[in-house]
């Protein structure tokens, strides 16, 4: 049967697929009794279930040889889960004695050991109960008959065949690690338009809808799926009439997606002759290629976070600077802004912890970012060595996140003195005028932006956080997502302000959140006197479109008039004419 659901379209474009269920299916087994003669049926249905898994594994380690070399370690424990007897012979011990069926033996026996993980003392071993808990979970759909991952390669030989993933939740880690596997979107019920969630949806380019409520429970494994990213619509088992307007739909995207190619190598200039700067943001060294093809004269944004969040712990210095130093060669001299952790809030680093490792209530209000880099100077440390050392290596600039007070500058200024004169003790080279930045995404840090000009050689706007913090909306919630609203006027108040005073002071500023990738706010921003953009690769031709058709002078007075409306309908309507 077909039907609709909708939610939140965080990232535009239309995917056709099939629906792939994230995880949880080992919460959902039968609990059967057998009859005696059904046991050794049963017990050969489970080793046929283990040796496909086996097998399925031994494929996703040949189909990935460009992961992280994290996912092939991961592979490696999960085979080694599965030749271990105890998720061998006691699911089957179980199956004889107790005569359950086999899913419900193997999740006895992964319950059993879950408790023996969760009980060592040593955070890595109880780590493990994870792993255990995947492998379960695949033998559990391999038991059910569901489509295990080892048919992704096939999958993406057929568009039509390519895989959607359904989750209630995706955690920025989860999402972090699907990158390699190119899937074709993502759902899930829960989730805002800037959490970090939806953030790398756009980063990878593929359409994705989030705050569906239901989507996990109504769609099943395997179900054909259409995703309409711009109208946050998913449309399940479509009738062909339907599925044939939305390929019609694709290939009309891909057709604008190659005309947009051709701007590549154009200049990013205005129609009266401002050059703008657009830069690229980034989560991994791998994002290098993708921002070059987009034509990005730089790096405007490392969120260096997501190197260890699918992983659990942190690379140490050596690693961090292989990171660092492989962006650095790869961007080729074109300028890279790599900022330190922003850990915390949604990104935890260990969601899983104990209480006291956890975020706390208000994580986003809590110990993040820049809060937790100068509460832990080994950590900070670390990194700040490992960026100054990959500045030897091409233009980089450091930039703070979540700056709030001056004290933190200064602290944070003097934390990266102290890594300049340990690397010069160890006659170690680096650029010593590395220039030092601030995010602005505290509305604190906007109102009060005259201590950061001061103290720092450039801004960079953060305006997801910058608006979930005025508005006082969680940007991972999809309760009040729609409450979430770049126009409203003390936003608006807070860029302009911020923009203007660092044109005054004549410090370099740029935006670095979601605003800056939305072409619709291309001309206001323009307005406001923003002559630097960053924003995910996939965003950038579709700006540069706009600048191309832009006349700041013109638009200026239209956008200071703008400035001094704060009627919610009537910055609409002028937002309107700006873009006409
Ligand atoms: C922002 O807050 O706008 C930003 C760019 O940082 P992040 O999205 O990583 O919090
Ligand atoms: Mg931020």
């Amino acid at each position: 049967m077909s039907f609709t659901l909708h939610g939140l379209g965080v990232s535009s474009g239309i995917a056709i697929g099939r629906a792939m269920l994230m995880s949880h299916a080992t919460l959902e087994v039968a609990h059967l009794t057998l009859a005696p003669r059904q046991v050794d049926k049963e017990i050969a249905r489970f080793d046929a279930a283990v040796a496909a898994v086996k097998q399925e594994l031994v494929q996703i380690k040949e189909n990935t040889e460009h992961a992280p070399a994290e996912l092939a370690a991961f592979i490696d424990i999960h085979t080694m889960f599965l030749e271990d007897s105890e998720l061998t012979d006691k699911p089957r011990e179980i199956i004889r004695e107790r005569r359950c069926n086999a899913e419900w033996a193997l999740v006895q026996q992964m319950e059993h050991l879950v408790q023996q993980f969760e009980d060592f003392d040593d955070p890595y071993l109880r780590e493990r109960k994870f792993d255990v808990i995947q492998v379960v979970e695949r033998v559990v759909k391999e038991l059910l008959g569901h489509r295990g991952k080892a048919s992704l390669k096939a999958a993406k030989t057929s568009r039509d065949d390519a895989l959607i993933v359904v989750a209630h939740d995706l955690s920025p880690a989860d999402t972090i690690a699907f990158k390699d596997h190119r899937f074709a979107a993502f759902i899930t019920d829960v989730g805002g338009a800037t959490s970090h969630t939806a953030i790398l949806a756009r980063s990878m380019a593929i359409p994705a809808v989030l705050g569906l409520e239901n989507g996990r429970a109504l769609i099943r494994d395997g179900e054909q799926l259409i995703v309409d990213g711009l109208r946050g619509v998913v449309i399940v088992n479509p009738d062909p009439r339907v599925l044939d307007e939305y390929r019609l739909r694709m290939e009309q995207i891909e057709l604008e997606k190659s005309k947009l190619k051709r701007l590549k190598t154009a200049r990013t200039e205005s129609i009266d002759g401002l050059s703008i700067a657009l830069h690229a943001n980034i989560e991994l060294p791998g994002d290098v290629p993708v921002a070059l093809e987009s034509g990005a004269e730089g790096v405007g944004l490392f969120r260096t976070e997501f190197l260890f969040l699918d992983r659990g712990d942190m690379p140490d210095e050596q690693e961090q600077f292989e990171a660092y130093k492989k962006v650095v060669k790869g961007m080729a001299g074109r300028p890279v802004t790599i900022r330190t952790f922003d850990l915390g809030a949604d990104k935890d680093l260990n969601p899983e912890g104990t209480a006291g490792d956890r975020v706390k209530t208000n994580p986003a209000l809590g110990r993040r970012a820049i809060r937790l880099s100068l509460a832990e100077p080994k950590m900070f440390q670390t990194q700040l060595r490992a960026i100054l050392r990959a500045s030897k290596f091409g233009p980089i600039k450091l930039l703070i996140p979540m700056l709030a007070h001056a004290h933190e500058i200064d602290q944070a200024l003097a934390a990266v003195e102290q890594a300049k004169s340990s690397l010069r003790g160890e006659k170690i080279v680096f650029d010593e005028n590395i220039p030092v930045g601030g995010m602005i995404e505290i509305p604190a840090a906007a109102l009060a932006v005259g201590l950061f000009l001061r103290r720092l050689d450039f801004l960079s706007i953060g305006t997801n956080d910058l608006i979930q913090y005025t508005l006082a909306i969680d940007r991972a919630d999809e309760q009040v997502a729609a409450l979430y609203d770049p126009l409203h006027p003390a936003v608006l108040m807070l860029l302009a302000h911020t923009i203007s005073s660092a044109e005054k002071a004549d410090i370099p500023v740029s935006v670095c959140g979601e605003l800056a990738g939305d072409p619709e706010l291309t001309r206001l921003l323009l307005g406001m006197g923003l002559r630097c953009f960053s924003m995910h690769p996939s965003q950038i031709l579709r700006v540069k479109s706009r600048i191309l058709k832009s006349d700041v002078g013109e638009l200026a007075p239209n956008v200071r008039k703008m400035l001094r409306l704060d009627e919610p309908a009537k910055l609409r309507e002028a937002l309107e004419k700006l873009n006409a």
